[in-house]
């Protein structure tokens, strides 16, 4: 779930507005989108993905959100974790999930 937007590294670029599929974020005139509607998120990890200023964290667990407090390079880990953004290397190569579709079939 999304759990923080930091408002000290948003540019009020409101990318992650337009991605999330929910409508979770209202913009806010020259200010960091507010999470408006928390109840509605997916979990998916677009808004953390596009942020191009890794400004957002979505929690995968609740167990994580109590860390917020105390671990602010949670924010954003999720998009170095899979490389995007600049001067990152994917790492799609090491996601092995694409086996279990093959042995799926
Ligand atoms: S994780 Fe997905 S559903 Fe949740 S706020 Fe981000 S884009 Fe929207
Ligand atoms: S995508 Fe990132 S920088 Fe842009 S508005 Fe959202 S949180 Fe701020």
């Amino acid at each position: 779930m999304i759990e923080i937007v930091d408002t000290s590294l948003c540019t009020a670029c409101n990318i992650c507005v337009r991605a999330c599929p929910t409508n979770v974020f209202d913009a806010v005139p020259d200010g960091a989108p507010r999470i408006a509607r928390q109840q509605d998120c997916q979990t998916c990890f677009m808004c953390e993905l596009y942020c191009p200023e890794d400004a957002l964290f979505v929690a995968s667990e609740p167990a994580a959100c109590a860390e917020l407090t105390v671990n602010r390079a949670l924010v954003g880990s999720y998009r170095r974790a899979v490389g995007w953004g600049r001067n990152r290397q994917s790492t799609a190569a090491d996601d092995a999930s694409y086996e279990l579709l093959t042995r799926a079939r």
